[in-house]
């Protein structure tokens, strides 16, 4: 494993160039600022939030050659991916092409995210828990055609990234043939959408689990739990993510040693078997089912809201590790977690995740700031004239971290109360019922 920089560098002088815009790219940003080991952080493109943490850099993420180029012009001695894109464009290869330092993973090791297909393949030939595959549909003939003969509730997606919008879960037949109609017949999803993919429905309780590789060792980071439906009670439309907790105990430890053993160690033995050596961020969209944990996506990234709630549990140096997995020794990169949980309550625009508004000012940062332990991760906001103003369907993400999921709730939410703009809106329930759980369990 060749590394672009000697391992000795100095590593309080390091400078990091951060690609993204959203709220975890905020979290990185902000985390890197509390950091003794780094001096500098630029973020391409940034937003209203990253910009006072850290120097926003104009710059198209899907560029890879672009992305490049200003990691060299600023000399930065780390580049941190947040977003698929440019990852599955192949900027990975492009830096080390170039000799350049990089967190990421490969164009192919990242089609685990840019191809469901290609994903569930390797699930299938390496024997990965994972939901069984009805088909894979190249037309929409054939997929009408798969209609006939698929359990249901059935589960349909497209293969291609599509963002975020590529999946349904429907018991609907009617359903069904209309998501073929807009993805394969009018290309509503784009190119993402010309092959379909269908499988078993899988029920539990989602999990996301997220790990550091460096090509040949793996570090995990504390598990967390997304919550997609856009209201309480898990109602409404599915969204890009409303909220996150994480928590000691949010699984049992036999649960999570059979995560390690029966779906991440053979992920990784699998990579290595098929020639392909992952480093960066892989996040694991896990089903806990009846018959064991099981696979139901790949990200080859950190998870957004996921990575708000993480960064403030981590007790160790990140740059140091991020730095340690580009460079091939992340066995001896130490990594420590805070006790205790963390919660990320998402406020998202009047409309999200439909047709939403934007430009709205948003008010009361400064009090939210006030309230001891939270901080406010910007999602979508662009300042102006020292103002902000709503810019996306997500706007902020709130977070809080403490000695339990009670106490993170009640900080987290006491700032959000603090913040407003015309239309927000946020779920009032972030990490209850895991909180409620935990609390019959102490009585
Ligand atoms: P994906 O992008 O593949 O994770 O799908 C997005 C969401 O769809 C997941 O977070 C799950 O809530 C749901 N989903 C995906 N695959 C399945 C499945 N096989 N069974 C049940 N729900 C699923």
């Amino acid at each position: 494993m060749t590394a672009a920089h000697a391992p000795t560098i100095v590593a309080d002088a390091m400078k990091i160039l951060v690609i993204g815009g959203g709220g975890r790219e905020h979290a990185l940003v902000w985390q890197f600022r509390r950091t003794p080991s780094v001096r500098k952080v630029w973020c391409v493109p940034g937003n209203g939030g990253i910009a006072r943490d850290a120097e926003c850099v104009a710059g198209d993420t899907s560029n890879v050659g672009e992305l490049a180029d200003v990691a060299v012009r600023l000399g930065a001695d780390l580049t941190v991916v947040g977003p698929e894109k440019p990852l599955v464009l192949g900027i990975a290869d492009e830096f080390s092409r170039r000799r350049l330092r990089l967190v990421g993973p490969s164009r192919q090791c990242a089609q685990l995210e840019g191809s469901k297909v290609f994903a569930k393949r390797f699930l299938e030939r390496h024997r990965i828990p994972t939901a069984r595959m009805y088909g894979v549909c190249e037309s929409p003939a054939d997929a009408y055609r798969a209609l006939e003969s698929v359990d249901w509730p059935l589960v349909m997606k497209a293969d291609g990234l599509c963002g975020g919008k590529g999946v349904l879960v429907t018991a609907s037949r009617d359903e069904a043939s209309s998501f073929v109609e807009r993805v394969m017949e009018k290309h509503e999803l784009g190119a993402g959408g010309n092959t379909m993919m269908l499988e078993e429905a899988l029920t539990g309780r989602e999990l996301s689990l997220i790990v550091l590789s460096d090509g040949e060792h793996f570090v995990p980071l504390v598990p967390a739990r997304d919550h997609k439906r856009a209201f309480d009670q898990d109602k409404g439309p599915n969204t890009g993510g409303m909220g996150v907790y994480s928590t000691d105990g949010i699984i049992s430890p036999e649960l999570e040693r059979q995560v390690l053993e029966t779906i991440v160690r053979p992920t990784f033995d699998g990579l290595l078997a098929d020639g392909l050596q992952y480093k960066g961020f892989l996040y694991f969209g896990l089903m806990l089912t009846p018959q064991g944990p099981k696979v139901l996506e790949f990200n080859c990234r950190l998870g957004d809201p996921e990575t708000q709630a993480i960064v403030p549990r981590m007790d160790f140096d990140l740059a140091d590790v991020l730095a340690a997995s580009a460079d091939g020794r992340l066995d001896r990169a130490p990594v420590a977690w805070r006790p205790g949980a963390s919660v990320c309550v998402v406020m998202a625009s009047g409309g999200y995740p439909g047709a939403y508004q934007a430009g709205k000012k948003i008010e009361g940062l400064a009090d939210a700031a006030k309230v001891p332990g939270a901080v406010v991760f910007h999602a979508g906001t662009e300042l102006r004239d020292g103002i902000n103003y709503t810019c996306s369907g997500r706007v902020l993400g709130v977070t809080a971290a403490g000695p339990d999921l009670a106490a993170a709730r009640i900080t987290t939410y006491d700032a959000v109360r603090r913040i407003r703009f015309d239309g927000a809106h946020y779920r009032s329930d972030i990490g209850l019922s895991q909180s409620k759980a935990n609390g019959a369990a102490a009585d």
